[in-house]
């Protein structure tokens, strides 16, 4: 079960969809003056960075592509390192390693973001970068991160794959790095199933970015470009039945958001007079989205049987985004010789073990949100939830 968008799939994404289609027009590129080339992609691409408040986006073909797109953007050297969250999708470690950087985890503190204070300690002459990522729609400490990048000569690359719409200070998430990365796909907040989004303020690295997701070439080419290129690319375009899905989903982002808001502060109310545990901290109250309550117990053994009770996992046992559970990156890291495991990171896994995400939006069991409401939970069924969770608490 997936993200809030993918519930709101409708007739308005039916009617951008059925435009492409009746046109036949599939490729994100066309001539303008053509009726029959819908340009949903290039809208996408003008309408999300307005969005955001910033002069350029890129649509790319995963959230993937638009962390790994930046990476190359910069280029590495051998050993070159990029400091990382231990609680974090895979994608931001494997896209760091595949750019041919080594990643360098940090610890997370209560807000389930990056420690500016671990990322700090971490930083070696080989650190060419900080990806701050706003995990479960929670914007990450920025002010705090951009100083320390500033401080040391770093890159910022903003992992925004779980927080489309979040924001820190009143600027959205993505726009205070150097760039930033979206995703599109089916867990997130708005939705084509697949796809994704870069944005930048920087006009040569928004070049750069986009030559290298498609083969070299400047935005808005008719043609081919033959003779006139000089980066290397590769193929991570999105095409127009995603633009159009895309664009029918970001018309709906405030809505999302705004709905979402409202049912997980009700469940808050609903479930503060709860004892043995505490709300994860959030660094920007309004700006975060939403998309799932964290609690923190002070005990695990209270966590464990509260998950137990209501058929969920506390953080540290939900798989997929705990650096301890990725046997994969674990190889890596034996493989080039600087070995982790479980307890590498006692700071991360000791807040993850006391932790459990309640689904609000985001209804993922592989985030451990597996449990809670869904965007659309009525007051009721709110009530229902509240009610079963103080239950669980009570033992
Ligand atoms: C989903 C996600 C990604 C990757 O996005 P895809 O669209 O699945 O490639 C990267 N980072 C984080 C934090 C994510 O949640």
């Amino acid at each position: 079960m997936p993200g809030p968008g993918s519930y709101l799939v409708g007739e308005e994404e039916i009617k951008e969809v059925m435009d492409v289609m009746e046109s036949g027009h599939l490729f994100r590129y066309g001539d303008m003056d053509d009726p029959d080339f819908k340009h949903k992609v290039y809208t996408l691409e003008e309408e999300f960075a307005e969005y955001c408040g910033t002069p350029y986006a890129i649509a790319t073909s995963s959230g993937s592509s638009s962390l790994l797109i930046p990476l190359f953007a910069i280029g590495s050297n051998p050993g070159d390192e990029v400091i990382v969250p231990a609680y974090t999708f895979v994608a931001s470690y494997s896209t760091i390693i595949f750019a041919g950087f080594t990643p360098v985890l940090a610890e997370i503190d209560e807000s389930l973001t990056l420690d500016p204070k671990d990322v700090e300690d971490r930083i070696t002459s080989k650190t060419r970068a900080i990806m701050p990522v706003h995990m479960l729609g929670n914007p990450c400490k920025m002010n705090e991160i951009l100083e320390i990048a500033e401080k040391h000569n770093l890159v910022v690359i903003e992992d925004c794959c779980q927080a489309a719409g979040a924001s820190y200070r009143g600027k959205k998430v993505g726009t205070m790095g150097l760039t930033g990365g979206y995703s599109l796909n089916v867990f997130k907040t708005i939705t084509a199933g697949d796809g994704g989004m870069i944005i930048t303020s920087d006009k040569e690295m928004y070049e750069h970015m986009f030559a290298i997701h498609d083969q070299g070439h400047t935005p808005a080419r008719t043609g081919v470009q033959v003779g006139e290129r000089n980066i290397l690319g590769l193929n991570f375009r999105a095409n127009e039945v995603t633009g159009a899905v895309a664009l029918a989903q970001l018309r709906k982002i405030d809505l999302i958001i705004s709905m979402l808001q409202k049912k997980k502060q009700k469940f808050k109310e609903l479930i503060s007079t709860g004892e043995g545990f505490r709300f994860r901290s959030l660094n920007d109250e309004a700006g975060a989205i939403a998309t799932v309550c964290t609690v923190i117990f002070e005990s695990k053994e209270q966590a464990d049987a509260v998950c137990k009770a209501l058929g969920t996992d506390t953080v540290d046992h939900s798989g997929w985004h705990v650096y301890a559970n990725m046997e994969h990156v674990l190889h890596y890291f034996k493989e080039i010789g600087r070995p982790i495991k479980q307890g590498s990171f006692p700071v991360t896994d000791d807040i993850l073990s006391h932790s459990v995400n309640i689904s609000i939006g985001v209804v993922d069991g592989g985030l451990g949100a597996g449990w809670g409401l869904n965007i659309h939970s009525t007051d009721e069924e709110i009530e229902q939830k509240a009610e079963a969770f103080l239950k669980a608490c009570k033992g």
